[in-house]
C-alpha cells in the first residue's frame, strides 16, 4: 500500500454558481493518489466545471481545492502540479513534435531536453514520429503528443477533458487502452472527464456519476454497474430493466416482492430502497443475467430463480448473442441479451416465454426517489 499522498485530490464543498444557475452544488470528492478516476456524465452536468476548479480554471463560488497537504483554491493554473489535456489537442503546428514535446521544459530555460523528450516519445510509442509535424499524424497520435507535451512537465496530476472525444470509434477504444497504459507505466493521478460510460469504465479504477451539478453515485465501475442506487446510474451505466413492485414480506437477508400476480426475491444487501413491508421498490435486472425459457419447458426451469412470464415481440441475432425485446404483464419491454450457445428455433416473435435469473444478480431502488 502506497503512503504516497502528494497527487490526492481533495474537494471540499466546493461548488459553482453562474449568476442564480448552480452549475456544480457542494461537493465533497478524495481521489486518491495514483488512480485513474473519472467524472462521468450526460452534458452539462458540471464535470467540466469540476475538473476545471480542480485545474485553476474556474474560481469556486465555495469550498476548497487541495493538492496532496496543498491548499490550492485561489493559485492560478501555472502555480499547481496539474496539467490539463483538452478534446482540442492544441499542438503548435509549426513545430515538430519533439519540440511540441520539449516546449514545456524549454519555457522553464532548460537546455539539454533530448532525453526527457525521447523518454516521454517513447511513453507514448512515438519515437519514429519526432520530426514529423502535427498534421502529419492521426487524430490519436496527436493526442499521445498532447498527453506527453503535459506529462514532460512532471505533473502530480494529469487532467483530461474529454481527450478522445474527436476520435472516431475504433481509435477511441485502442486510445482507452493506450490512456490506462500511461498511467499504470507513470503512476501518477489521473483525472478524466467523459460522457461515455463504456470509455469511464473501461479506464477507470473509480466513476464519480454526475447529474444535475451532483455526484450521484462513487465507485467501481463493477459496484455502479452491479448495485446502481438510483434510476439514472441504473440507466446510464448500460441498460437496465425495472420492474415496479411491493415489499410483501423480509425473509432473513432476503425481501420478497409482488410483481403482477407473481413473487421476485431480491437480496436487502442489493436493495437501496428502504423496503418496509408496502412499501414500492424498483426491481432491476440487467438484460444479459436473464435467461429465456419457452413456456412449454417452465418445468425444468431450476427453483428458487426469480421469473416472470411474456411473449417475444422482437428479436435479433447480433452474433455473440441474439436480443430479444419481451412484453410482459410487469415490464412493456423487457430486454433480454441471449448467448448464441444453446439457440433454441422456438423463440422467435410470438413465442409465449419465462423470463428467469439468479435472485443475486437483482438490485432494488427507491420507486419514490425521482
Ligand atoms: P459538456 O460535456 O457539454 O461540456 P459538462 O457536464 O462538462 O458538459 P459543464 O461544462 O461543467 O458541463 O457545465 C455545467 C453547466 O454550467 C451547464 O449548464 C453550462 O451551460 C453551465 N455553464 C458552464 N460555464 C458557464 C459560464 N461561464 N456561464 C454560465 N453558465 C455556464
Amino acid at each position: 500500500m502506497t503512503t504516497e499522498t502528494s497527487g490526492d485530490v481533495r474537494l471540499t464543498g466546493i461548488s459553482k454558481t453562474y449568476g442564480s444557475f448552480t452549475a456544480v452544488h457542494p461537493l465533497d470528492l478524495t481521489v486518491p493518489q495514483g488512480s485513474f478516476f473519472a467524472l462521468l456524465g450526460a452534458s452539462g452536468c458540471g464535470k467540466t466545471t469540476t475538473l476545471r476548479m480542480i485545474a485553476g480554471l474556474e474560481e469556486p463560488s465555495s469550498g476548497t481545492v487541495h493538492l496532496g497537504d496543498q491548499e490550492v483554491t485561489h493559485l492560478p493554473p501555472y502555480k499547481r502540479p496539474v496539467n490539463t489535456v483538452f478534446q482540442s489537442y492544441a499542438l503548435f503546428p509549426h513545430l515538430d513534435i519533439f519540440e511540441n514535446v520539449a516546449f514545456g521544459l524549454r519555457r522553464r530555460g532548460i537546455k539539454s531536453v533530448r532525453k526527457q523528450v525521447d523518454e516521454m516519445l517513447d511513453l507514448v510509442q512515438l519515437g519514429e514520429q519526432a520530426r514529423k509535424k502535427p498534421h502529419q499524424l492521426s487524430g490519436g497520435q496527436q493526442q499521445r503528443v498532447a498527453v506527453a507535451r503535459a506529462l514532460i512537465n512532471h505533473p502530480k496530476v494529469l487532467l483530461l477533458d474529454e481527450p478522445l472525444g474527436a476520435l472516431d470509434l475504433k481509435l477511441r477504444r485502442q486510445m482507452q487502452l493506450e490512456l490506462k497504459r500511461i498511467q499504470t507505466e507513470v503512476g501518477i493521478t489521473f483525472v478524466h472527464v467523459t460522457h461515455d460510460q463504456e470509455e469511464a469504465m473501461t479506464m477507470a479504477d473509480t466513476v464519480a456519476v454526475m447529474n444535475g451539478g451532483r455526484v450521484e453515485q462513487l465507485g467501481s465501475p463493477t459496484d455502479l454497474y452491479e448495485n446502481p442506487q438510483t434510476t439514472f446510474v441504473a440507466n446510464f451505466l448500460g441498460t437496465s430493466n425495472l420492474i415496479e413492485a411491493e415489499v410483501d414480506t423480509r425473509s432473513g437477508e432476503d425481501v420478497v416482492l409482488k410483481a403482477g400476480g407473481g413473487k421476485l426475491v431480491l437480496p436487502r444487501a442489493r436493495c437501496s430502497a428502504p423496503a418496509q413491508t408496502g412499501g414500492k421498490v424498483l426491481v432491476g435486472i440487467r438484460p444479459e443475467k436473464i435467461s429465456l425459457t419457452h413456456a412449454d419447458d417452465a418445468g425444468a426451469i431450476p427453483v428458487g430463480r426469480n421469473r416472470i412470464t411474456g411473449r417475444i415481440a422482437h428479436s435479433s441475432f447480433i452474433g455473440v448473442s441474439t436480443q430479444y425485446v419481451v412484453d410482459s404483464a410487469v415490464c412493456p419491454e423487457f430486454e433480454v441479451y441471449a448467448q448464441n450457445i444453446e439457440r433454441d428455433s422456438r423463440l422467435v416473435p410470438g413465442a409465449d416465454v419465462v423470463l428467469h435469473w439468479s435472485p443475486a444478480h437483482t438490485f432494488g431502488l427507491d420507486a419514490a426517489q425521482d
